[in-house]
């Protein structure tokens, strides 16, 4: 633990889509590798991981992955990367963290990218919006092969500390680290506030936009919950960032991953 907040971010998988896929109608035919990323803050009180990128188990084997297999996922298997040491305890253990040290799981939303490895933090209470851990059993159609009850059926066992939540939520009590709901790529979609004392206020926008270009333009990708009303979150959180002064990082952009590669302070 430091004495002061940090941030790190590090990359799972990397899944080579179809740009249109991420950035509705724009550059269809091209390839764009989005990477599948999960951020470690690191505050004097404690420690949070903010997603948990996309599930090993599952890349490995998506038949027998949960409950009714994922076997939709085999699709894609040709276009993912990853290997054990993109493993979130690979990669917690490299910097020096156990992911048994870690003290808060902050859940942007429950799509396999971004809640696949839940069960390396059993220790952690986690954080998610009450409204995305309903939606999450009974998506839209086309949202079903994102929810793999592989990665969070086990929430419902009691062994985890679950804090559904529902507008904003101030993680350690001093406005370091606060969620926020972000509504539109899911019903339960929430951002996240983190403040520097460096580099100052930055805002993790998870999937508001699933690249700096579509942030930028709006151009939202086209298998969003609700269109319209991720287009109102993203203008919300656009101006959330101007008043705070805030950099915004959204998941899948793998040039901001790069800006983050040796931590924020
Ligand atoms: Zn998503």
């Amino acid at each position: 633990m430091t004495t002061a907040t940090e941030l790190y971010e590090f990359n799972t998988a990397n899944w080579a889509l179809d740009n249109s896929f991420m950035e509705q109608l724009t550059d269809p035919g091209e390839s764009y590798t989005a990477v599948c990323p999960f951020y470690l803050v690191d505050h004097p009180e404690g420690t949070a991981v903010v997603d948990t990128g996309l599930s090993h188990d599952m890349l490995d084997d998506p038949a027998s992955y949960g409950q009714h297999g994922a076997e939709f996922m085999e699709a894609f298997l040709p276009a993912i990367e990853y290997g054990p040491e993109m493993h979130p305890r690979a990669q917690l253990e490299d910097v020096g963290y156990s992911p048994e040290d870690i003290d808060y799981l902050v859940l942007t939303h429950l799509h396999s990218d971004h809640a696949g490895h839940i069960d390396t933090f059993p220790d952690a209470e986690i954080i998610v919006r009450e409204e995305e851990l309903r939606y999450a059993h009974w998506p839209v159609p086309v949202q079903e092969v994102f929810y793999l009850e592989g990665d969070f059926d086990m929430l419902r066992s009691g062994a985890y500390d679950v804090t559904p939540v529902r507008g904003e939520y101030d993680v350690f009590g001093d406005g370091s680290l606060v969620t926020f709901p972000t509504p539109g790529h899911t019903p339960g979609h929430q951002s996240v506030q983190v403040e520097l004392p460096e580099t100052g206020t930055v805002i993790l926008g998870a999937d508001i936009a699933h690249k700096e270009s579509g942030y930028e333009r709006e151009h939202l990708a086209s298998f969003n919950y609700d269109l319209s009303q991720s287009i109102e979150s993203l203008r919300a959180l656009k101006a959330r960032a101007r008043r705070e002064g805030a950099e915004v990082f959204v998941t899948h952009d793998n040039e901001h991953i790069e800006m983050m590669a040796d931590g924020l302070r």
